[in-house]
């Protein structure tokens, strides 16, 4: 074979990869984008819901404190009565008391209220949570896995660009200026493989006399329709 041509498949399958392989740089940071984007709305309802608990917690809290400050007032108002000297003493440390007794009633209540809330909260959290630490898990061996394919992509192209270099070097101006050209018009395919009569990246049929040629190899050859380099693989 023409060893400009074996060289220029070479050079292609280079290119081929080093395409392939600038697609899959370009393409992993959208990749990521889409799992972080996606793992993000699976764990909002499940951060709505543990937002939803740390609530109820805390007001259960704040009501408890209020409560003990009721209590405290109410055991104030118990000494007052006792230490009433007139009835007008008496009966307003009566009617404290009462309001007293009646807030810490309507307190407790809500305290109630509230732990039963934070029972049910609690529950729908610890239930949800090994599926979302599963799914963050994933998340995180994707990621993990992107990074390494990241770094190893861009080791395979710098050696791939290192092959290259020498490569175009043994080729001819005029070859090498075919293969450029032809490159860039049909995106980094300036060869196609001739088979069974035709050239598989256009599918026009080439004539048996040509055909013969170009399984010969021994004459650069194009294709009389698309213009890319024939050649014949074995
Ligand atoms: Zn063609």
């Amino acid at each position: 074979m023409n060893p400009e041509l074996s060289q220029l498949i070479s050079l292609q399958d280079v290119d081929v990869e080093i395409k392939r392989i600038k697609a899959e740089i370009e393409s992993l940071p959208v990749k990521r984008n889409e799992l972080e984007s996606q793992f993000a709305t699976e764990n909002r309802e499940f951060l709505d819901l543990k937002q939803q608990l740390d609530e109820a917690i805390s007001q259960k809290r704040h009501l408890e404190t209020e409560i003990e400050a009721e209590q405290q007032k109410l055991e104030k108002f118990k000494t007052d009565q006792m230490k009433a000297t007139n009835e007008r003493e008496y009966s307003t440390s009566v009617r404290e008391i009462d309001n007293a007794r009646k807030t810490i009633g309507a307190l407790e209540t809500e305290v109630l209220k509230l732990m039963e809330q934070v029972e049910k909260l609690d529950a729908q959290v610890k239930e949800r949570s090994p599926e979302i630490e599963a799914k963050r898990q994933q998340l995180e061996t994707k990621l993990a896995e992107y990074e390494t394919l990241a770094k190893t992509d861009a080791e395979k192209l710098e050696a791939l660009l290192a092959e290259r270099a020498p490569m175009l070097e043994t080729l001819g101006s005029e070859t090498r200026s075919t293969y450029d050209r032809m490159s860039r018009i049909k995106s980094g395919l300036a060869l196609s493989e001739a088979r069974d009569y035709k050239c598989l990246a256009c599918r026009m049929t080439i004539r048996p006399q040509v055909f013969n040629d170009i399984r010969r190899g021994e004459t650069l050859i194009t294709c009389e329709n698309c213009g890319r380099i024939l050649f014949y693989r074995e």
